[in-house]
């Protein structure tokens, strides 16, 4: 996501902070260039120029040319007005209401509202330990119920029959009633979608919204939409007085105007976008975080979080009593700190959330295909040669590369980074660079 407008504005970034003076002319051409970076991502308009005059009125204030570094002075202030454009900080749900607390689900058809509810309601399951059920009161296409009903099922939550014979509200009603007498903590509430907005869709979501009181009204929107998605936010906030929007399809080729310009337009928080078509695809937006990330400056945090919640706990710590008790970390425990990088969407997925320095080098030294080839080398073992790899001599070593269709050359390549990272666990007698990362955020 926010290739381009990263790539630009990252470009500015290293311009400024590379400069020990600003002057007329360099300011001027860093201004032309974030105005025209974020009209590509099709930023709306009078965002644009409004966010431009800011950041002039600023490059010229006491703060940027008192500032002993004015270059980076200036990177200072494009990123606290692009945090501020986007929010400043992360809006939590609010859950704050006499259970059930309802959840109003709303957006145009193929916006990803099934597929939000869904991830959603695994979230609020398994981060925040309550109980949730979900209903769908799209009456339109029995296919949309069935795909909730399907949904909740694999993530092993309930879902509130319903079926196109009812009308919408009688199915909420009969959902409120369920979820109070079953001590439900939440009720998320999948609704109707058109391709277009349309007065009788508003109309029925509307009654909806007059008959449940949810205590958060989501709008859900595609963030491939571009200026499209700011337009129909403002058309949903105008009818609901929505609490706070999705963005869905971050991880496709959104340009990523709508993420900076949605808050602004509606006066409404993203509280989570949506990074994939998988269940877990799901992350809190927070927008300082995200202006790093646009400016080619990481986001380190999110990462840790990543790895927080990917670490099997369980693992680690044995893993830890491992080392500690001087038994040494074997090719079994390398093998699950590859298996934890793929868990975490593989190398490009990680690569992405680190600063532009970083990440230029680091596939040079590690990427996907060597993750596979490294476990596959680890799988042509015996569990006695994992456990002791001083057993690996010449013949045992062609016999695995054959086994894993690498060549001697590569094994051996594996054994001198196994044997790096075994001298590094040693030292920190810790539980691998996971665990170092975990320790890093307390
Ligand atoms: P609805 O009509 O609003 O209920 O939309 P659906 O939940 O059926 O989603 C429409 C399509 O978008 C499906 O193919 C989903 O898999 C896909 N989708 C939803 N959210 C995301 C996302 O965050 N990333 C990607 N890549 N696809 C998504």
């Amino acid at each position: 996501m926010f290739e381009n407008l990263s790539a630009r504005l990252s470009g500015v970034v290293k311009t400024l902070s590379g400069n020990a003076r600003l002057t007329e002319s360099n300011i001027k051409d860093a201004l032309r260039e974030i105005r025209i970076a974020l009209l590509e991502a099709d930023v709306a308009l009078p965002v644009v120029k409004q966010f431009v005059d800011t950041i002039r009125e600023e490059a010229l204030g006491e703060k940027v040319v008192g500032s002993l570094t004015p270059g980076q002075a200036l990177v200072g202030v494009v990123n606290d007005k692009l945090t501020e454009l986007m929010g400043g900080f992360n809006d939590k749900l609010n859950l704050s209401a006499v259970p059930p607390a309802i959840i109003l689900m709303a957006g145009l058809q193929g916006a990803g509202k099934t597929t939000t509810v869904g991830k959603l309601a695994k979230r609020l399951k398994e981060a925040e330990k309550k109980k949730v059920l979900v209903v769908s009161c799209d009456v339109y296409r029995p296919a949309a119920i069935e795909q909730l009903k399907t949904l909740a099922k694999s993530l092993d939550i309930e879902c509130f029959p319903s079926s196109v014979e009812e009308k919408p509200e009688a199915i909420a009603l009969a959902a409120v009633d369920y979820a109070k007498k079953h001590y439900f903590d939440v009720l998320l509430v999948d609704t109707a979608g058109r391709l277009t907005i349309d007065e009788y869709m508003m109309q029925e979501i509307k009654n909806l919204h007059q008959t449940l009181n949810p205590v958060e009204t989501l709008f859900v929107v595609d963030a491939m939409l571009g200026q499209d998605a700011v337009n129909t936010a403002k058309a949903f906030n105008d009818t609901l007085n929505l609490t706070g929007v999705i963005l869905t399809k971050m991880d496709g080729d959104a340009r990523g105007g709508a993420a900076l310009s949605i808050r602004q337009v509606t006066g409404k928080p993203i509280k989570f976008i949506g990074v994939s078509e998988k269940v877990a695809g799901l992350e809190p937006f927070y927008p300082d975080r995200m202006a790093s990330r646009i400016l080619g400056m990481g986001d380190i945090l999110s990462l840790i979080e990543e790895v927080q919640g990917n670490v099997d706990e369980v693992e680690a710590k044995k893993l830890m009593e491992k080392v500690k008790k001087g038994k040494g970390f074997d090719l079994n425990d390398f093998k699950m700190q590859f298996e934890q990088m793929n868990n975490m969407g593989g190398m490009g997925k990680i690569l992405d959330k680190l600063p532009g320095n970083i990440a230029e080098k680091a596939p040079q030294v590690i990427n996907d295909k060597m993750i596979k080839k490294n476990v596959a080398i680890i799988d042509s073992m015996t569990s006695e040669e994992r456990r002791k790899p001083d057993l690996l001599k010449a013949s045992r070593k062609r016999r695995i590369a054959l086994g894993s269709g690498t060549s001697v050359q590569e094994v051996n390549q594996l054994l001198k980074q196994y044997e790096q990272v075994s001298q590094m666990m040693k030292k920190f007698s810790g539980g691998g660079i996971f665990k170092m990362m975990k320790n890093f955020k307390h």
